[in-house]
């Protein structure tokens, strides 16, 4: 077969041969998951505004739509991006896809030459390095300690990098590390992103599940030259299945990827969209979320409970604020895949950390997600996964 030359760069992802041997056990308790707790979808909630919208207005939600998105949904974005985060956003501003993992892949076919260099957390999301590998990129990614990417290393890799095009970042409870960045990181991003002429692309999924600890603005309340391509998603506070997320960035940029979506698949889901827009106008948002933050904190809770119990002392991990996980970093001689084989035997599961680091340059940290095991069998994986930590590092 003649692919082309960028299929070269196209690997398959850990977490599918990862989710592979779970799917082929019986019992797991898997921690491996980046998925939201289903059981705070609101299921009443969207069956009632399916209903609405298809006896009002069926035709509209079943036809095509603009490129750009459903224009009262774009309304009520632009209204929830100056509520929460300061963000003064026109509709001109926005543009709606296909879940944000559609915007960071707009990203990068918008920005990416072959032999560009992004720059990222190290490690990073998975999905965002795999979205950006076609496009025959290299990656250099930036350590990042308990308050962010350190500053010092980012300015380094952009003076030693003169290709360096974009960098790309999750300041809220990143996946993998559940860590957040600190005022003053972000601050300082935007000067060296301003003073390098760098894009800065601000992934936010997760910004309003923080269970804990103050809010920091975000880098697009900051940005003052256009510099800053910040995404944003229904996914994790609504339901992922709806795939409605968006862009908001400079009229210019907008334009550009509404061109590009014209190519890519014309609109987002029309009935998604209004289905989106009606629940923000029919129900309450903010107390809908409200429920989601207290699960996802007790359950967090409850694991770095029993991890500060179980856990030697040479797992260190730094606590979430909020979002869905928790990154352990053991000793460097200990290969978290090694673990994951060990753990996998007693039926425990999680990502090892490996693939979630651009040039695969770590292999002794691995992720945890709490949000998807129900409360009272947590307790008992972390316990069973301390065990094998324990053994492998005796070994
Ligand atoms: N960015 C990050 C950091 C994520 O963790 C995810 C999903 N796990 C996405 C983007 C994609 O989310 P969406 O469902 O909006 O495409």
């Amino acid at each position: 077969m003649k692919f082309a030359n960028r299929m070269n760069e196209v690997k398959a992802s850990a977490i599918r041969s990862v989710g592979k041997i779970i799917a082929q056990k019986k019992d797991v308790i898997s921690f491996a998951a980046g998925l939201p707790d289903p059981s705070l979808f609101p299921f009443d909630e969207i069956y009632g505004v399916t209903d609405k919208i298809l006896k009002e207005n069926p035709a509209q939600a079943l036809q095509y739509g603009p490129t750009q998105g459903h224009g009262p949904l774009i309304d009520k974005i632009v209204e929830l991006l100056q509520e929460r985060d300061n963000v003064s956003a026109r509709p001109e501003n926005i543009i709606v896809t296909t879940g944000s993992q559609q915007g960071i892949s707009f990203c990068a076919m918008m920005m990416i030459d072959p032999g560009d260099v992004i720059i990222t957390e190290n490690p990073s999301y998975l999905g965002a390095i795999n979205a950006f590998r076609p496009y025959q990129c290299s990656f250099v990614g930036v350590d990042v300690d308990e308050n962010g990417m350190i500053m010092e290393e980012l300015e380094k890799a952009l003076k030693e990098n003169p290709k360096a095009k974009m960098i790309y970042v999750i300041p809220n409870f990143q996946n993998p590390t559940g860590k957040t960045w600190s005022e003053e990181r972000c601050r300082k991003l935007v000067e060296l992103a301003n003073k390098y002429n760098v894009m800065v692309i601000e992934d936010d999924p997760y910004g309003q599940l923080r269970f804990k600890g103050e809010k920091v603005p975000t880098l697009k309340s900051m940005d003052t030259k256009g510099k800053v391509i910040s995404l944003g998603s229904f996914s994790k506070v609504l339901c992922p299945g709806l795939r409605v997320a968006w862009i908001c960035a400079d009229k210019e940029i907008i334009e550009k990827v509404e061109l590009l979506k014209q190519g890519v698949d014309l609109q987002s889901n029309q009935l998604a969209q209004m289905q989106v827009c009606e629940f923000l106008e029919s129900y309450d948002f903010e107390g809908h979320i409200e429920k989601i933050r207290a699960a996802y904190g007790r359950k967090c809770n409850l694991m770095i409970e029993t991890m500060k119990r179980e856990f030697p002392e040479e797992a260190k991990y730094v606590e979430p604020e909020g979002g869905m996980f928790v990154w352990v970093e053991l000793p460097e001689h200990i290969d978290a895949n090694e673990l994951f084989n060990k753990a996998i035997e007693k039926n425990v599961a999680f990502v090892p950390g490996e693939s979630f680091y651009p040039n695969s340059d770590c292999k002794s940290s691995f992720r945890l997600n709490f949000t998807t095991t129900p409360e009272d069998r947590i307790e008992e994986g972390v316990k069973i996964l301390a065990g094998v930590i324990k053994d492998c590092l005796n070994d």
